[in-house]
């Protein structure tokens, strides 16, 4: 793995998880090399994250300039792709802590103790909400950042923040904010914008306002499916966010849009043998994650006259966010283990295309 040292507006960053405790417990080997000591093939991305890199480490390098940006009036998008269980959440989200508390009580006999376990997201009080600081991913920084930005911002100006939650499964729009859109569509406004037509727009005035949304758009998602994970891990999830600033005296407005996408996993179905429904599922998932690819590797080449945003839904979605004069980020997420070596390859190829 070597840093790639060209300018371009679209970024592809490279993370490495550790080897979780199965893996390890498994005998599996920790088979990427980073800069220095390659052996095998390589592959040069803007920035590659070794294991051990931290969330802050992560936010700082790569997605801290966006939030400049997009206050600035441009558009962006950062991605997450890789395979399910390789970081992606992780990379994004917000990551709770959920804490054992044992309260250990000696039985009457005296000869045997009883366990009574009770979860508490905790370690430490984040505006208000029960979060690990450190264990933060992206969303919640942005969320932070973005507030603490306008606080420092001329007196004169006025925002107005608006954010979305939605998910694509099986090419259908699905509002995350509301329960009863489970099909809604794109469509285009009268300069040529797309948008997801009838999807909820909350606007917010603090991080934890945008920290509710994205709870409250989880529980919908839990309450709409059986198996959370295995859910997640075949939908792309889409959190928008829409900045408009104006200045209250001169008029001038400046408005700009972040599109925060949590893909849904890239693994080939091959490996689960699967069939009916759940071979849909994953033809579906791999059309548009082609798609996405497609389109990310035209505007990449940078010659292109033709670059196919309308192949898929989601493409159409972020088109004026993506290429261009956009901030685009995508964060190849990879496990290290050699159980994974197949799935891991593909991922990093994935991620070279658009280079
Ligand atoms: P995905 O969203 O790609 O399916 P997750 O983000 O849920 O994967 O990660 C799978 C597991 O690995 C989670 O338990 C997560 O906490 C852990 N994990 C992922 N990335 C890291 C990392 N960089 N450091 C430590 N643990 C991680
Ligand atoms: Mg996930």
């Amino acid at each position: 793995m070597a840093v790639a040292n060209t300018e371009c507006n679209i970024k592809v960053l490279c993370r490495f998880r550790p080897l979780n405790q199965s893996e390890i417990i498994r005998g599996d080997k920790f088979i990427p090399t980073f800069q220095g000591d390659d052996t095998g093939r390589s592959y040069a991305f803007d920035r590659v994250f070794p294991t051990n890199s931290t969330q802050e480490q992560v936010y700082d390098t790569c997605a801290k300039q966006i939030v400049k940006d997009v206050l600035g009036g441009y558009n962006g998008t950062i991605f997450a792709y890789g395979q399910t269980s390789s970081g992606k959440t992780h990379t994004m989200e917000v990551v709770k802590i959920h804490l054992l508390i044992f309260f250990i009580s000696e039985k009457p006999s005296g000869t045997w103790w009883s366990f009574h376990a009770m979860p508490l997201a905790s370690l430490c009080l984040f505006q208000g909400r029960l979060h690990d600081p450190q264990g933060m991913g992206i969303i919640p920084r942005i969320a932070e950042d973005i507030f603490k930005h306008i606080f420092a911002m001329d007196e004169n100006l006025e925002f107005h923040i608006k954010v979305s939650y939605f998910e694509i499964y099986m090419d259908k729009i699905r509002d995350l904010l509301d329960v009863t859109k489970t099909n809604l569509s794109v469509h285009e406004d009268k300069h040529r914008v797309p948008y997801v037509k009838g999807c909820t727009e909350r606007f917010v005035t603090s991080p934890e306002e945008v920290m509710d949304v994205i709870d409250q758009g989880k529980s919908n998602r839990h309450v709409a499916v059986t198996n959370m994970n295995e859910h997640s891990s075949r939908s792309h999830s889409i959190f928008l966010i829409n900045i408009k600033q104006e200045h209250v005296e001169t008029e001038q407005k400046i408005c700009g849009k972040l599109y925060l996408v949590d893909l849904a996993g890239s693994e080939k179905v091959s490996k689960t043998g699967a069939e009916g429904a759940v071979l849909d599922e994953a033809k579906n998932i791999n059309r548009s994650l082609s798609a996405l690819g497609n389109v990310i590797s035209a505007l990449a080449e940078g010659t292109k006259t033709h670059v196919p945003y309308r192949d898929s839904k989601m493409t159409r979605i972020l088109q004026d966010s993506l290429g261009g004069n956009c901030r685009t980020t995508m964060f190849i997420c990879c496990s290290p283990s050699s159980y994974n070596d197949v799935e891991t390859k593909s991922t990093l190829m994935f991620g070279q295309r658009a280079k």
